[in-house]
């Protein structure tokens, strides 16, 4: 197995996480893209999509599409969003450990996929929200994902018969301003901030801990270009190896 991280390195977080109490986990693309997921965020991706469906991945997860093409929106959200096949990996099981030890204090997830199913972990904060949940516009009513891969066309209400919205945060749209100061909360109180991958949007959410408190941020990311000075370590191996070696 090639770990490109120095040993010492490895060693030393791992020290880290024996001895917090307090570990938050921010998961990001990666961990999508290692359980099988696809971030549609490359060059690739990009330009498949483009051929496919006429305008990049980014323009259709934005409000102003939805609101103007909301037919080509579904035809490409139920294909390429929801007809992502994701599975666990040996990371979401070290995270399952840390839980059971009662060290993971909270999970902010940024990718809308929710967690595999066999995966049980508690406090997760769905930061751009969750394709598990929509909802009707007018009258409130919830429709599981399973309602909008079965509808034909575009998913309607069956009530108010209008299109339902999707449970993601499409761009253009805020972070809920609650959901946005518990993530901050935990943050800040986190002796270990694990941050596995970028966020699909690329407003930069800046998670710290409180001046006065230490704490030890760890980015994973594959980016060769990324720098952050705000973080401890940069670790350029798959989260799904990484983990594992540092989580008892
Ligand atoms: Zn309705």
């Amino acid at each position: 197995m090639e770990i490109k991280t120095d040993e010492r390195i490895i060693n030393f977080i791992k020290r880290k996480i024996e001895k917090s109490k307090n570990v938050v986990a921010v998961l990001g693309i990666e961990m999508l893209v290692e359980s099988g997921g696809c971030d549609l965020d490359t060059n690739d991706e990009n330009y498949r999509v483009e051929e496919e469906y006429g305008f990049c991945p980014e323009d259709m997860l934005s409000t102003s599409f939805f609101n103007a093409k909301v037919e080509k929106f579904y035809r490409f959200y139920k294909k390429e969003i929801l007809g992502m096949q994701m599975h666990s990996t040996p990371a979401y099981d070290a995270l399952m450990r840390l839980h059971a030890q009662g060290k993971l204090s909270a999970v902010i997830n940024q990718n809308f996929h929710g967690l595999p199913q066999d995966v049980k972990l508690n406090k997760i904060i769905d930061l751009n929200g969750s394709i598990h949940i929509n909802q009707c516009p007018h009258c409130d009513k919830d429709f599981d994902m399973q309602y909008v891969i079965n509808a034909k066309g575009i998913p309607q209400c069956d009530h108010c018969k209008v299109a339902i919205r999707p449970g993601i945060r499409l761009l253009g749209e805020r972070v809920e301003s609650a959901m946005m100061t518990q993530a901050a909360v935990a943050c800040e109180a986190a002796d270990v901030l694990l941050i596995l991958g970028k966020n699909m949007y690329n407003d930069r959410l800046e998670y710290s801990a409180a001046p006065e408190h230490e704490q030890l941020k760890v980015l994973f990311t594959k980016s060769e270009f990324e720098q952050n000075n705000k973080v401890n370590f940069i670790i350029r191996d798959d989260i799904c190896k990484f983990l594992p070696l540092i989580i008892n």
